[in-house]
């Protein structure tokens, strides 16, 4: 396999923070010339088994994901996790654990929108929510959006989910060591997430790339939905300096929300290793 392939491996369903059930989002990928695809719900792995068949019935190969919910350095930084076994114990343990926060920190949330005014966000989000042990910031934007007080979820997080702001409520997830090792342990690989979107020193992704690569990390997203095509060219750089294999995804969510859809970005650049050339035995079929 070469770079010279539609691969998706990065987006959500109604599992995690998508509108899409994994059947659809199979469909979806299928329609606009996907080869392979991975489902990347937030630490989650509950939807791997209907999107493999899924994506089976499609003729579409597939390799199973996650993208876990990291702390680093006072950051939310997110690993995503491809082709590892979606029934490894230790790695269901791990996200679990993860997850677990949610439910308190969601209610803050709704406190603190309560003090601006906003009543009754904790349930209006949950009307949202397609599996209740994932509440998650794009479930406020949605209810705040549906009752007009924004007119779309990146208004939402500008306004009211961000660090600053009246609904933002700090969170400790998974250190970086644990998330990759969970992703190996069980016979996958930790790719880094759309990086730009980090608001790092220079030093500070330094160490993110470093600490990363000695956890066994082996990859990073280089063509994403979140990049621009000039930080498609610094990651790509990025991977050759740190030896890293390189991903490409879409991180797409809703087709009412998400601007970029699935398997409609620019191939990877083709000097790079592509994450799926050193996966290729464990792509289901
Ligand atoms: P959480 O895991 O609950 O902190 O929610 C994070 C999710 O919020 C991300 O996975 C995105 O789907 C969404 N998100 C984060 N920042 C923005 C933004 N500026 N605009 C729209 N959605 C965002
Ligand atoms: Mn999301
Ligand atoms: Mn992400
Ligand atoms: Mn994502």
């Amino acid at each position: 396999m070469t770079s010279i392939l539609n691969a998706d491996l990065h987006c959500h369903s109604v599992v995690s923070d998508g509108t899409l059930t994994p059947e659809d989002l199979a469909a979806r990928a299928k329609a606009n010339g996907v080869e392979l695809w991975a489902l990347t719900d937030h630490d989650e792995i509950g939807g791997q088994h209907r999107a493999a068949a899924a994506a089976r019935a499609q003729g579409m190969a597939y390799l199973t994901g996650t993208e876990i919910s990291v702390t680093f350095a006072d950051t939310t930084v997110h690993i995503v996790g491809l082709g590892f076994d979606p029934d490894d114990a230790q790695l269901a343990q791990g996200l679990a654990a993860t997850r677990g926060g949610r439910g308190e920190r969601a209610q803050e949330m709704a406190a603190q929108l309560a003090q601006v005014g906003i009543k009754g966000a904790y349930e209006g989000a949950l009307q949202f929510v397609g599996n209740p042990a994932l509440i998650s910031r794009t479930h406020f934007a949605r209810f705040l959006v549906e009752t007009g007080v924004c007119k779309d979820t990146s208004e939402v997080f500008r306004r009211f989910l961000t660090e600053g702001k009246p609904g933002y409520v700090p969170h400790r997830w998974a250190s970086l060591g644990d998330a990759v090792r969970w992703i190996t342990q069980a016979g996958g690989m930790a790719v880094i997430a759309h990086p730009a979107r980090y608001k790092f020193s220079a030093n500070e992704e330094f160490a993110l790339f470093s600490e990363f690569k000695q956890h066994g990390g082996r990859a990073v997203e280089v063509v994403t939905g979140s990049h621009s095509a000039a930080e498609y060219v610094t990651y790509a750089d990025m991977a050759q300096e740190f030896g890293l294999a390189a991903s490409r995804g879409s991180d797409f969510h809703s087709p009412d929300e998400s601007h970029t859809d699935l398997g409609t970005l620019p191939l990877l650049p083709g000097a790079l290793t592509p994450v799926w050339e050193l996966l290729s035995d464990r792509i289901l079929r």
